[in-house]
Parts: structure tokens; C-alpha cells; sequence
């Protein structure tokens, strides 16, 4: 019997059976014998995701066999890719192409499919999320029909898939709006918090990406900034405190310290006063802990269920280290978030319920009505996705 576990190991499950699909074909032929037995079917990327968004009971599809880039339209800033296509493997290739992602996570091992299907987004008040710059899906149906979609075919469909928390069908392709490549200077560096909020406004809209991550035990904020540049890529060595590099190159870090984490989204305005509340609560309530705080920034977009959906956003993300019990601290932090009319990320620990994301959220019931008009018998429902259902 195969088994299931996030990046963090954090979360497990036991699916019924494992398929690792190296066609589209396969992966039509897959969910239909799920179907036929009676149990749900769930693609995971890279399973990255903290909350149980991507844990399987039944069938489990491994889409590692199913990447890369299908075409590429340098001209009109589109290429077409395969679902399970990880974020670090499609630089290079839309780099040939001329063409980069308008914007990266912190990391990059994400797949396509699960970095967009739980609203993955980088920094900087210009930027959306990696949903936000989808232009067309091709899914398959439960009913077993694969279907294009986008704003013009099938617009409903396409709504949902921006953000289809692996509920709405099993994504084959995404076709992704893109933009030229692009060089970016990096640089860290570390700052009192009543200095980087002193100037928070500045920081934020002076270069593209501003975002910090606040030290408990220092109670220092390691920042770092990417500006846009014409400037040559460098080639100086790996540790430093500055460097130029193409976008793909330079947005993402490497985070190897396995954690668990909680993040939450609240009206761009509201930031600083709801950080600095988190900030006060863990140095009086937490005073061991070892993990950042991390404040980034997002620009809204129109998608029903995005965190960042008609508000222009921060983002704050409290970590714990899987060694340790993250309930207490998380609980505190979402107390706080709550209050600020925060709405948590679909791919990190929260404890809201299904009528609680219904409050944040004026679409999410016909997100879901739509979804069962699509999928009566729940094929892509797993026992943890029905409880965030209405
Ligand atoms: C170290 C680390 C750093 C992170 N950094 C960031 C960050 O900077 N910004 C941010 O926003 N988040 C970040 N995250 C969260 C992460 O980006 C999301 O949880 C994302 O969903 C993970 O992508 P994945 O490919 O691992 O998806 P998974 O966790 O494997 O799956 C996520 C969802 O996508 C669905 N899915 C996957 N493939 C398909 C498909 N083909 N069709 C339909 N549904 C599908 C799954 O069923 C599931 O519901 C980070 C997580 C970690 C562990």
C-alpha cells in the first residue's frame, strides 16, 4: 500500500493506490477507473503544501513523469506548459524563449498545478499571485470529459481552476501569460523593526520586491529587496550580500530547515499594525521561539477564493520547526489575523471551517456550487477538502 507525506512530514496519509501518468491519455484513464471504484482521485505537485490541501485518500497521482513546456508564444508573452511542470524546471526553458514568470515564491519547487491551485504568490505591490497570470486550463472532468478553459470558454470552469485546491478536476496543461525576461539586483540586509517600519512605505513601492523576515531572538529583520536592472548578470560567489542575476535565477531561495507554517492575508493598510501586534504577542508569549515572522506584499487580483481577491495585500507568515507543537503559537497568531480580516493561505495551517472561509469570501459558495454541479459524486473531494465545504 503506497504512503503520503508532505515536504515537512507533517502531514501523511494512505492512498489506495499510486499512478504516475506520462501522457494526458493516462491520466483521463486514471480518473475514470477511480471513478469506477468508487474512490477519490488527487494530484499532488511537489507536496509543498503545510495544510492537508493536498493529502489523498484514494487514488494519488504523481505528475513527476507529466512537465514541461508544450509551446511557447514569445510574441504575445504566452507559453502553454504541462501541469506537473516544477516552477525551477521552466526557467531555463522560457528563458530560450525570452520569456520569464511575471513572478516567483520563495522557493521554486513547486509544481505549476499546486503553486496556482492554492494561490502560491512572491513579493512586491505590483506582482499577483502565480493564479493571477493564468490564461487558459485544460482539465479533466469527472464525468471523464477533458475541456478547455479560460475567460472566454468555459469561464466558470476557468474561475474555479485559478485556485482549484485540487477539487475542481485534474489539470493536464496551464497556458500562462508571461513577460520579457528580466534581470534583478538583490540585496540583504538586517534592520531594527521600529527603523523598517519607519519607512515600511518607501521600502515597499521603492523597488519591485521588498520583504523581511523578522528574528524573534534578535528581534531584528533580515530584509531583502530586488530591484529591476539592465545591468550585467555578476558571477560573484554564492555567499554575499548583493548580486544580479535573470529573474529565475534570483527570486528564489533555498529553504532546507524542514518547518511547518501559517500564513495569513490582510488588507495592505492593515499590515504593519497587525505584524507588529503578532511581534508584541510572541516576544511576551513566545519567548523561545526560533523561527521568523515573514511580511511580504501582493497586488490584488479578481479570483473568487484568492486570499489576495479585490485588496491590495500583506502577507504574514509565522513558522514553527517540526519538532516542536505549532498549536499554541498558531492559534495565537490566527486570534490576531482574524481580527484584521485576514484570510489564510490554502497551502499553510489554519483552523477555519468551511463557513467560516464563506465570511471572507462574497464567491465561495458558488465556488463550490459550481464545483458539485461538476463533480456530484465527489471525485475530487478528499475527507479533508469536505470540511472546508460550506
Ligand atoms: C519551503 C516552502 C516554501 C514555500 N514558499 C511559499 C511562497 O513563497 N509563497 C507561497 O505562496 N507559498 C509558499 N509555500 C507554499 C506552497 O507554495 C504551496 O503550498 C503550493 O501549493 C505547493 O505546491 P506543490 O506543487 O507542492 O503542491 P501540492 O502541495 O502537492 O498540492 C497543492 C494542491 O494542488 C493540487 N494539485 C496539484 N496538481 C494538480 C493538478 N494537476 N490538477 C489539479 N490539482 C492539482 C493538489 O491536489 C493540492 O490540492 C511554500 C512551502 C514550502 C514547504
Amino acid at each position: 500500500m503506497p504512503t503520503w507525506s508532505n515536504w515537512s512530514g507533517r502531514q501523511t496519509s494512505s492512498p489506495t493506490a499510486l499512478v504516475s501518468p506520462t501522457s494526458e491519455e493516462e491520466i483521463v484513464s486514471a480518473v475514470a477507473s477511480a471513478a469506477a471504484d468508487g474512490v477519490s482521485v488527487r494530484a499532488v505537485g511537489a507536496s509543498h503544501s503545510h495544510s492537508r490541501i493536498a493529502a489523498p485518500d484514494g487514488v494519488l497521482l504523481n505528475l513527476d513523469d507529466w512537465q514541461g513546456v508544450v509551446s511557447a508564444d514569445p510574441e504575445n508573452e504566452r507559453a502553454t506548459v504541462r501541469s506537473g511542470s516544477r516552477i525551477f524546471e521552466l526557467g531555463e526553458p522560457l528563458h530560450a524563449h525570452g520569456l520569464a514568470l511575471r513572478n516567483q515564491g520563495d522557493i521554486d519547487k513547486q509544481s505549476i498545478a499546486g503553486a496556482t491551485s492554492t494561490g502560491t504568490h512572491g513579493t512586491g505591490p505590483t506582482n499577483q499571485n502565480l493564479s493571477a497570470s493564468v490564461e487558459g486550463v485544460r482539465l479533466v472532468l469527472a464525468s471523464g470529459e477533458v475541456v478547455s478553459c479560460s475567460p472566454d470558454e468555459h469561464p466558470e470552469l476557468f474561475e474555479l481552476a485559478r485556485h482549484s485546491l485540487g477539487g475542481v478536476g485534474l489539470i493536464t496543461e496551464f497556458t500562462l501569460g508571461l513577460r520579457p525576461a528580466y534581470r534583478l539586483h538583490e540585496r540583504l540586509w538586517k534592520e531594527s523593526p521600529d527603523d523598517v517600519f519607519g519607512r515600511i512605505d518607501e521600502l515597499v513601492t521603492g523597488t519591485r520586491h521588498f520583504e523581511f523576515f523578522w528574528m524573534p531572538q534578535l528581534d531584528a529583520c533580515a530584509c531583502k529587496t530586488l530591484a529591476e536592472t539592465d545591468a550585467e548578470v555578476d558571477d560573484l560567489p554564492d555567499v554575499k550580500l548583493e548580486r544580479i542575476g535573470w529573474s529565475h535565477n534570483i527570486i528564489s531561495s533555498i529553504r532546507d530547515d524542514k518547518h511547518t507554517e501559517m500564513e495569513y492575508s490582510v488588507p495592505a493598510e492593515q499590515g504593519p499594525a497587525c505584524f507588529n501586534e503578532v511581534r508584541e504577542m510572541i516576544l511576551r508569549d513566545f519567548p523561545d521561539l526560533e523561527w521568523p515572522l515573514e511580511y511580504r506584499t501582493v497586488r490584488s487580483d479578481d479570483i473568487w477564493i484568492s486570499a489576495a481577491g479585490g485588496r491590495e495585500t500583506v502577507t504574514i507568515s509565522a513558522h514553527q520547526d517540526i519538532s516542536l507543537d505549532d498549536r499554541d503559537l498558531f492559534e495565537a497568531c490566527e486570534e490576531i489575523f482574524r481580527r484584521y480580516d485576514g484570510r489564510p493561505h490554502w497551502g499553510k495551517v489554519h483552523y477555519l471551517s468551511g463557513a467560516d472561509l464563506a465570511e471572507l469570501y462574497p464567491r465561495y459558495r458558488d465556488w463550490w456550487r459550481i464545483r458539485d454541479e461538476h463533480d456530484p459524486h465527489d471525485l475530487f473531494v478528499t475527507e479533508d477538502l469536505a470540511r472546508l465545504r460550506p
